[in-house]
């Protein structure tokens, strides 16, 4: 009894002392050899990554609790990671679902409900949802058909109720098939999203996940919260070690700049809110490429990309060393040029 007791405080200790409030979020898609390269794990890379969580001490938390932890400011454990796979591909199913059992690990399944209706041969069944979900799984929003939800479209009054409707019908199908307790969380097709799509999603109530890099903390917006993809090129351990050991960046956008935009050079300013902790030499990249930040104050600066950008999806990321620790302040800016 004694020993319990003591096993109990140094647990408190050890959470008081290393606890941390904000955690990271894993994206994957297909955990197969047969899918294509770019959002697929194979079963062999999907179980060394999993093995990898649990002997570097990663704690794998389910998603509700980590937002709920956020939300009420309790701590979370140092390096909290939640697994989350878009696009319910059966072979979550066939290849993940089995390893995530042999380790106990909570995770969520963001699912478009049309492909699943329409029983499409490589999407997850009903039942299967239903199978992982009994075991624990959390199934969530993926709109219904998967559609671009921000290209091209008007941003009319057509475009926010047929938005609305697509969300709507695909909570409906997944609350009639598995049950009420579905969250009011949606991942954005392609992690796409504008100002309009934010705000409807607020009007809605619903938490949006988005497919930039970066950590969730108090101060994250909830309807553009960043995921790490896990997955193709982002798929060794070590660069895994980085992002899920990466702590968020305390930043201010001065401008709060949509990611749908019609500049080919998008403009990213922002402020560094507290840099007790960071380095001042901040590392920013446009797609990857290292580019050169510019300062305008003591915590400001200034990120542009000296080559017009091509329609479609880019980031702008930037990180910098933290003093204390042997990890990375990490920010991300998507963008969507039209
Ligand atoms: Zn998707």
């Amino acid at each position: 009894m004694k020993q319990w007791i003591s096993a109990l405080l140094l647990s408190t200790f050890m959470m008081a002392a290393f606890g941390q409030n904000h955690f990271n979020v894993l994206v994957y898609h297909h955990v197969s050899e047969s899918s294509p390269a770019s959002t697929s794990v194979s079963p062999e890379q999907f179980r060394e990554h999993l093995a990898f969580f649990k002997s570097n001490n990663y704690p794998v938390v389910s998603l509700k609790d980590a937002l709920a932890a956020i939300e009420s400011g309790d701590a979370l454990p140092q390096n909290a990671i939640a697994i989350t796979f878009d696009d319910a591909y059966r072979s979550i199913y066939l290849n993940a679902f089995p390893l995530l059992k042999e380790f106990n690990y909570p995770f969520t399944i963001f699912a478009a409900t049309d492909p699943i209706d329409q029983n499409f041969n490589d999407m997850l069944s009903w039942d299967q949802l239903r199978e992982m979900k009994k075991w624990g799984a959390v199934i969530a929003n993926h709109t219904q058909d998967h559609a671009y939800l921000v290209r091209h479209r008007s941003l009319d009054a057509t475009w926010k109720l047929q938005t609305r409707q697509n969300i709507e019908h695909a909570q409906q199908r997944l609350i009639d098939e598995l049950g009420s307790d579905i969250p009011k969380w949606l991942a954005y097709p392609y992690g796409e999203f504008s100002q309009s799509l934010q705000d409807l999603l607020s009007d809605m109530g619903y938490v949006g996940f988005a497919q930039h890099s970066g950590g969730i903390n108090k101060d994250s917006p909830r309807t553009a919260l960043p995921r790490f993809a896990a997955a193709g090129i982002y798929a060794n351990t070590k660069t895994l070690a980085t992002k899920i050991e990466s702590l968020p960046m305390p930043i201010s956008e001065s401008d709060l700049s949509d990611m749908l935009t019609d500049d080919s050079q998008p403009l990213f300013r922002a402020s560094i809110t507290n840099m007790d902790d960071m380095s001042r030499v901040l590392n920013c990249f446009v797609d990857g490429s290292w580019h050169e930040v510019k300062w305008t104050g003591t915590q400001s600066f200034e990120l542009v990309s000296e080559q017009p950008l091509s329609p479609g999806r880019h980031r702008y990321n930037c990180t910098a060393k933290s003093k204390s620790m042997n990890a990375y302040y990490w920010y991300s800016k998507p963008w969507l040029i039209q």
